[in-house]
């Protein structure tokens, strides 16, 4: 049997595993040659652990558990091309166009892109794409530019100094503002955080759900002001009830970070702050909800100003899924590239799997739950791709009927 090639696109969490369980399957490379593509400019890490490089009680080797830049190489014989964005893919032809320029042909396709994070529709602050611009899209366009424009699709202008030092793309969003995905975003949080002490200033967290009160716990713990606003009534409303959340509000309170709660922020104003809407001094929802269009002038007129250094975005994700959309690939209603038991895709030579898949039958298609459980997917899908000779779905083993885990969830 010739050796085929199994191109990955996304160095994050899933992809990484994934290729490093391909090749614990096959340790010599004797069936597939195995190619990582990785829009970050380095080796795979743990994304969890990132509220701790805010606390300072770790640094950012700290968050390297795996394929470690050329060690994935030597020992797992895995060509990782970190910096390098995929830019396109063309399914009838089976390739890749990266943004260093290259093409790069497959056998099997793995997306494990990732997701990144929802960019709010707040004056001052919209990415050049409005509502739900992501985050990443800074990391994958700086990956085209550090192609030096050699390649298609390359926009052949200089990277800004601020995407030359910490990979973010100045165009997204305000200088600052920042969300928190990757390391680089980390480091500009402590920038803007470090700036914020020095004057006496305070962050705001946009968003109370888990990672924002994650990071606003990291950045108080440094001595940090922050304030986590929230627009519903209680923290974590998706996961707690009211007494819950009042409880996590007292605590959170007498750890120095200031809460505030039923605001709706509508102005992000540079250099002064974040104005709020909805602002009650109890905490308690204010919406406008049954006002009339008077009623709705007054609100407005009685938008408050938090005065803040600095903006963290933790107002959820959305998967990554530009690259599987504009080739054709099938996606869910929810968004994420749709899969079926076998983590394939609506083209039989190409598979996803992490956060930017989804199966259509598990809760409208939304992603896949926690990271044993993707870990597990990654696992399959070595299995699925090292037993498929790339000829299409009728060869695939029926996975329901062998130990291999199925997608859909809770059992990804
Ligand atoms: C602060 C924080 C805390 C978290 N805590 C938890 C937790 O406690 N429990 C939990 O279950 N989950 C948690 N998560 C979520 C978890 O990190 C993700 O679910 C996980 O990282 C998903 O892995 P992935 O490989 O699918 O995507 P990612 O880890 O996001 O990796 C995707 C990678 O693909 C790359 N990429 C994207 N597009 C391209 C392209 N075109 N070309 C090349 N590369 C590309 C990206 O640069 C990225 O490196 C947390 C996330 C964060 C940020």
């Amino acid at each position: 049997m010739s050796r085929r090639h199994c191109v990955v696109i996304g160095n994050g969490m899933v992809g990484v595993r994934f290729a490093e369980e391909a090749r614990r399957h096959d340790p010599v490379a004797r069936a597939l040659a195995i190619t990582v593509l990785g829009a970050e400019h380095r080796a795979g890490y743990n994304r969890v652990l990132l509220p701790n490089l805010l606390s300072g009680t770790m640094q950012d080797e700290d968050l390297v558990q795996y394929g470690a830049g050329a060690g994935l190489q030597s020992e797992h014989a895995i060509l990782l091309r970190t910096g390098t964005a995929a830019i396109r893919i063309n399914l009838a032809e089976q390739t890749v166009t990266t943004s260093d320029g290259d093409m790069v042909r497959y056998d099997h396709l793995v997306l494990a892109t990732g997701a990144t994070a929802r960019v709010p529709a707040i004056t001052g602050i919209r990415g050049r794409e409005g509502e739900g611009t992501s985050a990443r899209a800074g990391e994958v366009a700086r990956a085209r530019m550090d192609g030096g424009g050699r390649g298609p699709g390359a926009p052949g202008k200089a990277p800004t100094r601020a995407a030359q030092e910490d990979g973010w793309d100045a165009g997204q969003l305000p200088r600052d503002v920042t969300a928190l995905r990757t390391i680089a975003d980390a480091h500009r949080l402590m920038t803007l955080a470090a700036t914020a002490r020095r004057k006496h200033g305070r962050i705001a967290v946009l968003g109370g759900g888990v990672l924002g009160l994650e990071a606003a716990r990291a950045l108080a713990a440094r001595g940090t002001a922050v304030t986590v606003v929230h627009q519903a009534g209680h923290l974590m409303d998706r996961q707690l009830d009211v007494p819950a959340g009042r409880v996590l509000a007292g605590a959170l309170r007498a750890m120095g970070v200031e809460v505030r709660l039923g605001v709706q922020a509508i102005r992000w104003e540079p250099g002064r702050g974040l104005w709020l809407d909805g602002m009650a001094p109890d905490g308690g929802d204010r919406s406008r909800a049954g006002l009339d269009g008077a009623g709705r002038a007054a609100a407005r007129a009685a938008a408050e100003l938090l005065p803040c250094c600095g903006l963290l975005l933790s107002a959820g994700t959305i998967p990554e899924t530009g690259l599987a959309a504009a080739a054709g690939l099938r996606l869910t209603p929810s968004g994420t590239v749709a899969i079926d038991d076998a983590l394939t895709t609506s083209d039989p030579r190409v598979h996803a799997i992490g956060d930017c898949a989804g199966h259509p039958g598990a809760a409208g298609g939304r992603r896949a739950g926690p990271p044993a459980h993707r870990s597990r997917a990654s696992r399959a899908l070595s299995r699925v791709v090292l037993s498929h000779p790339a000829q299409g779905r009728r060869d695939r083993p029926d996975l329901r009927r062998g130990p291999v885990p199925r997608a859909r969830r809770p059992g990804l």
